[in-house]
């Protein structure tokens, strides 16, 4: 069966070469921004290993062989979420919880039911607070022999340096957005300028990209109106359309990078919005690079007020429309 897992080439024939020749880890800490793949790939290294091609019925497991044959029993049990010996701790509420950590404690010293390891993945484990951490960094340090242990987050800062020093760490970097924007319109059908806004507004994270894409929450690339605009008016309406939907200050800062791009007469292949190429040459003309270069600067500044006080977000985001036309 060919590896399902869009990207992260390195890190896949990295863990199927490590499956192969049996040298699999204690425990494993996969970290790179939300959905950009980690609980995927998590997954499809829990199927590698559990994987029981060629297997005769009645015998023990085997070791696997570094690809994941997605037809024998083990392969159909970890597709449909029931492999005895595949776990998934997530977080309950907002916190993974010492509680959590303990059952896992418990269950981990026996062996494994079905195949020649068991397998937990720990999702989201930014959100342990120090008891359950310290509580997990006891397994860390003596995992019992038949275990995997798989960490996953989006904030390694977060965790303790012995928690990581006691994993081999994997770091899982988004993909370039015309890459994404490539892969959305050829695997997923999505037209071309949707998929660069789409890729954009994921920041090149697959799994962002495709949330929004199931949600309907796409809408066909246009040079934002704060842009063209002139009128001062019109400032409060776009304001209240910033808003409502936080995430597109990010998507802003891509346009504005795009005029200062073509005004410095970079090569096209570095312009985001490529479908919107004939429109933004036709406003180019009215930016001076220091203005370009505020704009940029004003929305950034406006999001780390948003994001890290609190301040009114539609007086702040009025402000930062206001200084855009200026
Ligand atoms: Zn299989």
């Amino acid at each position: 069966m060919q590896n399902p897992i869009i990207g992260h080439q390195q890190i896949v024939e990295q863990l199927q070469r490590t499956v192969a020749s049996d040298r699999i880890a204690g425990a494993y800490l996969f970290y790179g921004p939300e959905g950009v793949g980690k609980e995927t790939v998590a997954r499809y290294f829990a199927q590698l290993i559990l994987c029981q091609q060629g297997a005769q019925p009645g015998s023990p497991p085997v070791i696997g062989k570094g690809q994941v044959c997605g037809t024998c029993l083990a392969c159909r049990k970890v597709d449909s979420g029931n492999h005895p010996d595949l776990q998934f701790i997530r977080p309950e509420g907002s916190l993974l919880k010492i509680g959590q950590i303990r059952e896992l404690q418990k269950q981990i010293i026996y062996e494994p039911l079905e195949a020649r390891r068991k397998i937990y993945i720990l999702a989201d484990t930014e959100r342990m607070n120090p008891e359950a951490e310290n509580c997990l960094l006891k397994t860390l340090e003596e995992p019992p022999a038949a275990s995997v242990l798989i960490l996953l987050t989006s904030n390694i800062q977060a965790l303790l340096p012995t928690t990581r020093s006691r994993c081999q760490i994997l770091q899982f970097h988004p993909m370039p957005t015309q890459a994404l924007a490539e892969i959305l319109v050829n695997k997923f059908s999505v037209a071309p300028d949707q998929a660069t806004t789409l890729a954009i507004a994921a920041d090149g994270a697959i799994g962002k990209a495709l949330t929004q894409l199931e949600k309907g929450d796409i809408h066909t690339e246009s040079v934002p109106e704060i842009l063209k605009e002139t009128n001062l008016l019109a400032a409060f309406k776009l304001a209240e359309n910033f808003k409502d939907n936080p995430e597109t200050l990010n998507e802003l800062v891509t346009w504005y990078r795009d005029l200062l791009f073509l005004q410095q007469g970079a090569p096209s292949e570095l312009i985001a919005h490529v479908h919107s190429l004939d429109e933004l040459r036709a406003i180019v003309p009215r930016y001076s690079r220091l203005r370009i270069q505020q704009a940029i600067q004003t929305i950034f500044d406006t999001k780390s007020l948003i994001e890290n006080t609190n301040t009114n977000a539609t007086l702040a985001l009025e402000v930062m429309c206001l200084k855009l036309l200026k």
